[in-house]
């Protein structure tokens, strides 16, 4: 593995959440936040000048109770969401709703397969096979036949997981939003992710003359970023 680049000077940091700053678990509830990390991003923050932010397919809401008190600013929802400063209102684009019936023909895929599990998002849901690795494909159909040939919505896959999301936000836009904005606008940005919706997010850093680095690329895993911040926090 390459060693980490350094940090340019005026960077901006932009964080992944789930499988980036803290190891995946089973499920999505049972992550695990190390004591060390709140302080360490809290100390970055204050060297970075505030733009340190966490861009993560979670609602904002569950972000902010993982890492109370660490990002300036959080994306949720892969873009759909973003509270720009603490305290700020949340800022929700525009997107299509879930179509009615979706979610109950998405748990009921769900229920034919034991171990895996069904989550409702705002706008979307996803079906999670990690605890039934053998109903990938199956799942993989049963999402595909729901979205059919619907444009409003589109399925991702990501870890073990596959995705009904609607179509307008991505981590890309959630990139642009942070960065056009105080204490953002006019630093690098830095793009940290390891999963295929963060591929959006290396392109829009790099777009603006910033860094897209994958996890498993460059760290290893969740773990080996830790290390990496604690370094840069000193
Ligand atoms: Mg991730």
């Amino acid at each position: 593995m390459p060693p980490p680049p350094p940090l340019p000077a005026r960077a901006a940091l932009l964080l992944d959440l789930d499988g980036t700053l803290i190891d995946i678990a089973p499920t999505p509830d049972s992550v695990v936040v190390p004591p060390d990390l709140p302080p360490v991003l809290r100390a970055l923050r204050e060297r970075l000048g505030g733009a340190l932010a966490i861009v993560s397919g979670r609602p904002v809401e569950t972000v902010e109770a993982l890492l109370p008190d660490t990002a300036t600013a959080i994306a949720g929802e892969h873009g759909g969401a973003v509270r720009h400063f603490p305290g700020a209102a949340l800022d929700r684009v525009d997107l299509p709703e879930l179509p009615d019936g979706w979610a109950e023909q998405g748990a009921r895929a769900v229920a034919a397969h034991p171990g895996a599990l069904f989550e409702r998002k705002t706008r979307g849901f996803a079906l999670h096979y990690r605890l039934a690795p053998q109903a990938r494909e199956a799942l993989e159909q049963a999402a595909r036949a729901i979205v059919g040939a619907e444009a409003t919505h589109r399925v991702m896959p990501g870890h073990m997981v596959w995705e009904v999301k609607p179509r307008g936000a991505d981590k890309a836009s959630a990139v642009e939003a942070i960065m056009s904005r105080p204490p953002f606008a006019g630093r690098v940005p830095v793009y940290l992710g390891d999963d295929v919706t963060d591929e959006d997010g290396f392109r829009a850093a790099r777009a603006l003359g910033g860094l897209g680095l994958r996890v498993q690329d460059i760290f290893g895993d969740a773990a080996g970023v830790r290390a990496w911040l604690a370094g840069l926090a000193g």
